[in-house]
């Protein structure tokens, strides 16, 4: 502890203790939502599979039980029914009816989860920096400014959202999971790499953390000779999920403390704050933790992907990034859903994704605007689709790179055919050229770490 007084206002409102619901609670927040006993059974089916964890902070506070099963909260944390392929459910189910032991039932998940591509854009392949000639689990260097770092008690959230595109880390399977606790060897690694300038430091949630370990990760960033990190980010849903995190919560105000000694160090410390749904801004605990959070000098940078039946109409985005914006939040990144775990489920073709994310853009005012999207995090970096277009006769995207394993690459603008169908990189071919300007073989990828070029960088 640094001894610093503590600058921010004192919490207004009052919060419970953290309580979770996981699957043994399912059958019964499931019957409250109205679904039958062969419906149920399906969406225990779908959680042998993909996570399942909720609180009750979201189950009395923010969903509408009115509206369920249909009501967006409800659909953002409990699985459905029919988001995985009908016969791999049917399979489940019937073991699960049948009493089946629990290594039949764990083998037939396993092998579902096998065809659902659980770590998308090549992070267990490609982005793995080594230290010292060994790999450093935990940690990714995937954008040369920019190092990840997945904290080991950081591997779960205050709730699972259903189309979480880090679904590996949370289910029973060790292979899956990127984890580290080595902060020395870390901020060895970080001595080494002066043209790292940022630190984002990501799970799970990193928030559900107590703030003593948080510390363990944070603290040594501050250290003098690391003086070229000058921002520590943190991905959290812990505003949507858990506000208690930053009010009422017993380590509150110690967190809150840790964030001023981060901004006293002269670093920049940013929430990367995940938001689904306008609902989720609606609670007061909301207000006081951002209010807290920005009174420690803390930003608050605001992004969630776009969802088919969530949050797929722009006035949701608008009204999201109104709010966010009139609380003092920074609306920063719309992300199309990735190609792993029930994509098919929850995608939006791009094409519409576009045009709601234009139509939102377009009625809000230009201090929203610091918003980018739709953006595909994908294996060659972030791809934005900027519209559909008309070109020597030939509809195409019109696309860029806003972030890219070769830097040489962001900012210009490309094209791809058009296909009304497409929802992700992966389905696009290239127009005008014979290939899209990030199409480099995996193998000539760490090159871009080769000495010389990290040399021209820093
Ligand atoms: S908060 Fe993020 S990491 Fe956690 S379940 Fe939701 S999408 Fe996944």
């Amino acid at each position: 502890m640094t001894g610093l007084p503590l600058l921010v206002p004192g919490p207004s409102s009052t919060g419970r203790r953290f309580r979770a619901y996981t699957v043994k609670h399912l059958d019964k927040l499931t019957a409250r939502a109205g679904l039958d006993a062969d419906e149920r059974l399906a969406v225990r089916a779908v959680a042998t599979v993909l996570p399942f964890r909720t609180n009750e902070y979201v189950v009395e506070s923010l969903i509408d039980w009115d509206a369920a099963p249909d009501d967006p909260i409800y659909r953002l944390v409990f699985p459905q029914s029919d988001m995985l392929p009908e016969a791999d459910i049917r399979q489940i189910s019937g073991l699960l009816a049948g009493g089946a032991p629990d290594t039949e039932v764990r083998a037939a998940a396993h092998a579902v989860r096998e065809r659902l591509n659980p770590h998308p854009a090549g992070q267990l392949a490609f982005n793995i920096p080594e230290f010292a000639d060994e790999p450093l689990p935990g940690v990714q260097h995937k954008y040369p400014e920019t190092v990840l770092i997945f904290p080991k008690q950081g591997q779960t959230c205050h709730a699972y959202c259903t189309y979480c595109f880090r679904w590996a880390q949370f289910v029973d399977e060790p292979d899956l999971k990127m984890a580290t606790d080595d902060t020395a060897r870390i901020t060895d690694y970080l001595r080494q790499h002066p043209e790292v300038t940022s630190v984002l430091i990501t799970g799970g949630d990193p928030m559900i953390m107590s703030e003593a370990v948080l510390r363990r990760y944070v603290e040594p960033l501050l250290a003098p000779d690391l003086e070229h990190i000058e921002s520590i980010r943190i991905g959290t849903k812990s505003l949507g999920y858990w506000p208690q995190r930053f009010v009422t919560d017993p380590d509150a105000d110690e967190t809150l403390r840790l964030f001023e000694e981060v901004t006293e160090a002269g670093k920049s410390l940013a929430l990367m704050a995940h938001f689904s749904h306008p609902r989720e801004l609606e609670s007061s605990l909301v207000a006081d933790a951002v209010r807290r959070i920005r009174s420690a000098g803390g930003v608050i940078r605001t992004q969630a992907p776009l969802i088919r039946s969530i949050n797929d109409d722009a006035a949701t985005w608008a009204g999201m990034w109104r709010t966010q914006m009139r609380m003092g939040m920074v609306p920063y990144y719309m992300f199309v859903e990735r190609d792993t775990g029930p994509q098919g489920y929850f995608a939006v073709p791009l094409a519409r994704a576009h045009e709601i994310f234009r139509d939102a853009y377009a009625s809000v005012s230009g201090l929203c605007r610091t918003v980018r999207g739709p953006s595909m995090s994908a294996t060659p970096g972030k791809v934005c689709v900027d519209g559909v277009v008309e070109v020597a006769g030939e509809k195409v995207f019109a696309l860029h790179m806003i972030q890219a394993r070769d830097p040489a690459i962001v900012g210009r603008p490309f094209f791809a055919r058009y296909d009304p169908n497409a929802i992700w990189l992966s389905d696009l071919e290239p127009a005008f050229a014979s290939r899209f300007p990030f199409d480099t073989s995996p193998e000539e990828l760490p090159g871009l770490w080769a000495p010389e070029v990290l040399a021209s960088l820093s």
